[in-house]
This record gives structure tokens, C-alpha cells and sequence, in this order.
């Protein structure tokens, strides 16, 4: 409707209302519609039949409805030697181009969220099956650290901020752990952040290596896709 959401003025109902003045309601006095049944009652037969006949025209008739073995074979054999023009086959794209998933636009309910969260929580952190006793906010919390950038820093100077695979200079560049970040923490029992202030091996400048992305992803083959997100 063209009017929708729209107000109109009183002067514009003034004039709609002259220009129906003098009309006649087409269902004026005829004895159909809702205005007939007004304050009388159906009886309880009338009732029955009228639910039943609605029950008829569901639109949904072929739910539930077992489709045999033998009609879904004709069904099948039909379409098996159809081929499609390729008007219908555009026309099939477009159509599917536009078409969202069912749930677009459709916003979950404050308790379906809650369901949801709770689900999330119980297969998270320590329930998560990569649960190592959280290990990896320590690692991250160290990796954040102005330590951790300063031995960073350390070994780009001292490899003169080139890959030493390489040889390229001037791209992002890593600190490599010729022994690994997390093995270094494993091996020296670090559970806090005290513990890793104290240990010598894991500022050691001489456990890191300058390197490019590329010979990084090299050495790593198989890294970590969450490990590579914190660049760090
Ligand atoms: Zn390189």
C-alpha cells in the first residue's frame, strides 16, 4: 500500500471523505460476511465441518506423506534425460543468487541465546578438548609483554632487520624460536608470568632467528591458523 506509515492530513481526509460521501457500501444490506454472523452462533456441527474443510486445504498436504521407493524411481527416470536450456539454466542461477538462508533476518529469542551460551561455555576453556591448563593466555600475555618486544627488537638488530633464509629485507618480518615458544614454557615448568621473567632460555637472543613471512610459513608448515592471527 502506497499510503503505508504515511498520516495523512485533516485536510486531505476532509476531501476523501467528500468524495465518498453519497456512495453505498457494496456489502450494505446483504446478508454475507462477518456482518451477518454478528452476534449469532454457529452451531457445534457447523463448527466441526467448517474445521475440517480447512484442515483440507493445508498447504503443507505432503508433509509427513511417505513418498514410496517406486514413485521416488518414477520420479527420478523423469527428470534423468531432462536437459536444461540455458535460459532456464540463467534464470535458475539468478533466482538462486538472491535467494538468503532461511534464518536471514531472523533474530534469536533472549532464551535462544542463553541456550546457546551456555553450549559455547561447556565446550570452551577448560572443557575445550585443546585445553592445556592455560598455557596459551600465558604465552599470549608474555608475547604482549614490552620483554618479549624487546628480545624481539634484539634479534631484528642483530640479524640488521633481514631474513636470514632469504636474505629479504624491508617486508614484516618474525622473530623465529629455533626451540619452540610453547616447548620452552613446557621445559621450564613456567605456569605464571613470574616464573617467566625468571627463565633465562626463554629471553635468550640466541633461540631467535630473523625471518620473512614466506620462510616462516616454511618452517612452520603446518602452523597454527590462531597462532598466525596474533602475529606477534
Ligand atoms: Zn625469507
Amino acid at each position: 500500500m502506497a499510503l503505508k506509515g504515511k498520516k495523512l492530513t485533516s485536510e486531505h481526509k476532509k476531501k476523501l471523505s467528500e468524495v465518498h460521501k453519497g456512495q453505498v457500501p457494496w456489502n450494505k444490506g446483504k446478508k454475507t460476511g462477518i456482518g451477518y454472523w454478528k452476534g449469532k452462533k454457529r452451531s457445534e456441527e457447523a463448527k466441526k465441518k467448517m474445521s475440517e474443510a480447512q484442515k483440507k486445504i493445508d498447504k503443507y498436504w505432503m508433509r509427513g506423506r511417505i513418498v514410496t521407493k517406486e514413485t521416488r524411481e518414477k520420479i527420478r527416470q523423469s527428470l534423468l534425460g531432462r536437459k536444461q536450456s540455458e535460459e532456464t539454466k540463467k534464470k535458475r542461477s539468478l533466482a538462486l543468487k538472491g535467494r538468503s538462508t532461511s534464518r536471514k533476518g531472523i533474530k534469536h529469542t533472549k532464551e535462544a541465546k542463553i541456550k546457546m551460551r551456555r553450549i559455547a561455555k561447556r565446550y570452551s576453556g577448560k572443557n575445550h578438548y585443546c585445553w592445556k591448563g592455560g598455557v596459551s593466555t600465558l604465552a599470549v600475555k608474555i608475547r604482549k609483554s614490552c620483554y618479549y618486544k624487546d628480545w624481539r627488537e634484539a634479534v631484528f638488530e642483530r640479524d640488521n632487520y633481514t631474513c636470514q633464509d632469504c636474505g629479504i629485507s624491508n617486508t614484516y618480518l618474525i622473530a623465529h624460536h629455533e626451540k619452540e615458544f610453547s616447548k620452552i614454557l613446557e621445559d621450564n615448568n613456567i605456569k605464571n608470568f613470574k616464573d617467566a621473567l625468571a627463565c633465562d632460555e626463554l629471553w635468550d637472543i640466541n633461540n631467535g632467528k630473523t625471518v620473512c613471512e614466506k620462510c616462516h610459513k616454511k618452517r612452520h608448515p603446518k602452523v597454527n591458523l590462531l597462532c598466525q592471527k596474533i602475529k606477534l
